[in-house]
């Protein structure tokens, strides 16, 4: 069979990956889309993943999604990584490219100011301070996105504060950090408020800081998206801010994947949040 004809395939490697909900969304724009062509999940062993990824193009593959623990590592193994890989330092989506090369990008940023342009139609990063709770990898890419979307300030704020000091130093002055006992002190005047920590995960506790300082104006959202409305958002639904919920982010984060692998640029509609939901 020709290069050409070939079934494009995709699909998502980590470790586990049962839990992934990657296939439910690609396999929901396939079909959609009627383009021909597969997305499999992949649970490959940290031994055999450099292998993997070199030998996946030879099957078929045209791309793959990569999640955790293998985000850092693949930015090692690919040939061209992209500005925003390399600033988050850590990549989700890899192309195969015609050339055998192996292309790294981050998409979460992109996921996460997608979900707010839609979730928020007026809101802008720019719109005044950001104070971001979490300093893990998804804080990275939030942080990235305000910095690029020209957000004046981000204040950040995490459990273990040496995390918070080292964002702080890579990511330079625009970036305050706060105690976190004292994270309430953060939101005065703040535009927008970012849960990035896994506070309020079904099985976790609960994220639960004082909005007495926030303003009725200020937009809240929250990464995690199981439950889809957090404490965190209702608290802040209450008190009358606009909130979006993080499964838009996870749904928009898969958009340039499918778009570069599959050829057609598919859309986040409230049938397909429906069905992640299910
Ligand atoms: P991560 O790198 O493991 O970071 C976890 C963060 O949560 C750290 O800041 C950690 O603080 C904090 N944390 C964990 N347990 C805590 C506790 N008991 N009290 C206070 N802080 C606690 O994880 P991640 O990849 O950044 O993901 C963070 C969350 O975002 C997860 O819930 C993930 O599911 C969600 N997420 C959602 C999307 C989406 O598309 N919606 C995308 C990416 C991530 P320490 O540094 O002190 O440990």
């Amino acid at each position: 069979m020709s290069e050409l004809k070939r079934i494009p395939l995709a699909g998502v490697i980590g470790s586990p990956i049962a839990h992934s909900k990657s296939p439910r969304i690609f396999r929901h724009w396939l079909t959609e889309l009627g383009v021909i062509g597969h997305y499999v999940p992949m649970d490959i062993a940290s031994v055999d993943l450099n292998d993997a990824l070199r030998y996946l193009p030879k099957l078929g593959f045209v791309g793959v999604n990569i999640t955790i623990p293998y985000k850092e590592h693949v930015l090692n193994v690919a040939d061209q990584v992209s500005d925003r890989a390399a600033v988050v330092g850590s990549a989700n989506t890899l192309t195969f490219l015609a050339d055998g090369k192996i292309y790294a990008d981050n998409t979460d940023g992109y996921g996460f100011t997608e979900n707010l342009r839609h979730g928020a139609p007026n809101w802008k990063a720019s719109d005044g301070p950001a104070a971001v709770l979490g300093a893990g990898g998804a804080a990275r890419a939030v942080i990235a996105s305000f910095i690029e979307g020209g957000a004046p300030e981000i204040r950040l704020a995490n459990r273990t504060r040496s995390r918070a000091n080292a964002l702080q130093r890579e990511f330079g002055t625009k970036v305050k950090v706060f105690d976190w006992v004292q994270a309430g002190n953060m939101l005065e005047g703040a535009a927008t408020v970012v849960n990035a920590t896994s506070l309020g995960m079904v099985g976790n506790a609960e994220m639960r800081i004082p909005l007495d300082g926030l303003s009725r104006d200020a937009v809240v959202t929250d990464l995690v998206y199981a439950p889809l409305e957090t404490a965190l958002l209702e608290h802040a639904k209450s008190i009358g801010c606009q909130t979006v919920d993080g499964l838009g982010m996870l749904l928009h984060q898969a958009v340039p994947g499918f778009e570069r692998w599959f050829g057609m640029r598919p859309v986040v509609t409230e049938p397909l949040r429906s069905a992640m939901l299910i």
